[in-house]
């Protein structure tokens, strides 16, 4: 996935590429300033997968209501991990 460098406009080349437990994380390097940039591909699927949740709800009581929330807040958990992820990768140089 080839990008133009935010400070330059050349494009970024990849220097390094490496499977973490969030997701293939890369590193850029512009050829032309040298400015730096990782990237960390994680699959789209937190709000589109059918396993994962996010399917219409049918709850007719408490406690199916109950477990239906329990079910959303654990996708929404998921998702805030993910961007926690995303946020230590930006604090890093
Ligand atoms: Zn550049």
């Amino acid at each position: 996935m080839a990008f133009p460098c935010p400070a330059c406009g050349a494009s970024m080349r990849c220097i390094e590429s490496r499977p973490t437990d969030q997701g293939t994380r890369r590193r850029y390097r512009c050829a032309s300033c040298d400015y730096r940039a990782s990237t960390l591909e994680v699959l789209a699927e937190v709000a589109g997968s059918r396993s994962q949740g996010m399917r219409p709800v049918r709850a007719h009581n408490a406690p199916q209501i109950r477990a239906a929330a329990q079910g959303l807040l654990a996708v929404m958990e998921r998702a805030l991990e993910q961007v926690k992820a995303l946020e230590r990768l930006a604090e890093e140089p």
